[in-house]
């Protein structure tokens, strides 16, 4: 099991209140997608889930268990981020394997893993492929795949998409949401897009200036937003 719980979480940095009281909760194989303006504190918050950022107070579980004092590499987390940065000099194969390889996992193993994820990423013949070789659209599966080799309990995404153009993004959000339905991985998912948003999120959590303003199925926050603020970022008839 591995639902997401975040309970009273505060941030500051320095003087400034970035995270001001968020409470989420996130079903175990549920996809939720964090929407907000820039600035608001979407990766702030995702940091601290990931353990790369301290948080200064309040509480995170993943599947029942109080992390925030776990290192992040104890998490059983993996993430995607905008700037999918492969390793040039490596191959498709070792830019998957290359984070079992550091944790020692046995050969065959990651062997099994990265054969596994490449047939379902579609990357089966690309394995011998430096990036410089791949289109746009296959580094971004490459970089899916560093995430899936792992078998994490949450996959946390930080707008993966933001880089891409708006043929290959609408193409992408789909793939994503297929690699869902397969893996049925609890996601956290972050974007400023509400199209992307609403089209992928199984729940949806609207943040302004560092709170939460409403959460919950795409439907419920267009039929019944809680304030105009909602009403306007989602789309919702006045
Ligand atoms: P989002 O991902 O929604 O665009 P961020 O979480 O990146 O928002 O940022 C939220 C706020 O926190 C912004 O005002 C940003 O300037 C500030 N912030 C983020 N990281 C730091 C940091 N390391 N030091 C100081 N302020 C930061
Ligand atoms: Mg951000």
């Amino acid at each position: 099991m591995a639902s997401v719980q975040i309970r009273g979480i505060q941030k500051y940095f320095g003087g400034t209140h970035v995270i001001r009281g968020v409470d989420i909760d996130i079903e175990d194989g549920q996809f939720a997608v964090l929407v907000g303006p820039s600035g608001c504190g979407k990766s702030t918050l995702l940091r601290m889930l990931a353990g790369l950022e301290e948080i200064s107070s309040g509480e995170i579980s993943i599947g029942g268990r109080v992390v925030n004092s776990v290192e992040p590499k104890e998490r059983d987390i993996a993430m995607v981020f905008q700037n999918y940065a492969l390793y040039p000099h490596m191959t498709v194969f070792d830019n998957m394997a290359f984070s079992l390889m550091l944790a020692k996992t046995d050969k065959a193993l990651i062997k099994e893993r990265v054969d596994k994820a490449s047939s379902i990423l579609g990357l089966g013949q690309l394995l011998d492929r430096y990036p410089r070789q791949l289109s746009g659209g296959q580094r971004q599966r490459v970089a899916m795949g560093r995430a899936i080799v792992r078998d994490p309990q949450v996959f946390l995404f930080d707008e993966p998409l933001s880089n891409l153009d708006a043929k290959l993004r609408v193409q992408m959000r789909a793939e994503i949401k297929e690699l869902h339905q397969r893996l049925r991985t609890t996601s956290v998912y972050v974007t400023h897009d509400q199209i992307e948003a609403m089209t992928m999120g199984d729940r949806i959590v609207v943040m302004r200036d560092g709170v939460v303003e409403q959460q919950g199925k795409p439907l419920e926050l267009y039929d019944r937003p809680v304030n105009t603020f909602v009403a306007g970022f989602i789309g919702s008839p006045a």
